[in-house]
């Protein structure tokens, strides 16, 4: 068993993506600002009116957490989680893997990677660029 994200109309594009290999960022039609997590509205206009764009799938360690207790079903302790500022500028938790939780370091280079959970369900997992 896997913790699943909550996945609706506004954050649907986020997962379509995930399955075809490729991390989408939510862009308003309107000004071209970029936002995340997903959402129906921009927040720097009035509009709408969201679009998406395809992510380099690069980002920077801004922060991260080491999780050793309690257990997440589907996964293996330590966890580490990051927040990471992607390369187009917006801020994304995502996990780390094939890192050891003693490696990892703010301003460490990551990249996307995707793994298959089930045919519904592909999860994005970043690891040294
Ligand atoms: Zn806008």
């Amino acid at each position: 068993m896997t913790v699943r994200p909550v996945v609706n109309r506004d954050s649907a594009f986020f997962w379509e993506g995930t399955a075809a290999g490729e991390l989408r960022i939510p862009r308003c039609n309107a000004c071209g600002t970029l936002r995340f997590p997903p959402g129906p509205a921009c927040r720097a206009c009035p509009a709408y009116d969201m679009g998406w764009v395809v992510a380099s799938g690069l980002g920077t360690v801004f922060s991260y957490v080491v999780h050793r207790h309690p257990p997440v079903p589907g996964k293996e302790l330590p966890l580490v989680i990051a927040l990471l500022d992607l390369d187009e500028g917006v801020r994304m938790v995502g996990e780390v893997v094939d890192a050891p939780d003693d490696t990892i370091a703010i301003g460490d280079r990551l990249c996307v990677d995707f793994r298959r959970i089930d045919d519904e369900l592909t999860l994005p997992a970043w690891r040294r660029a």
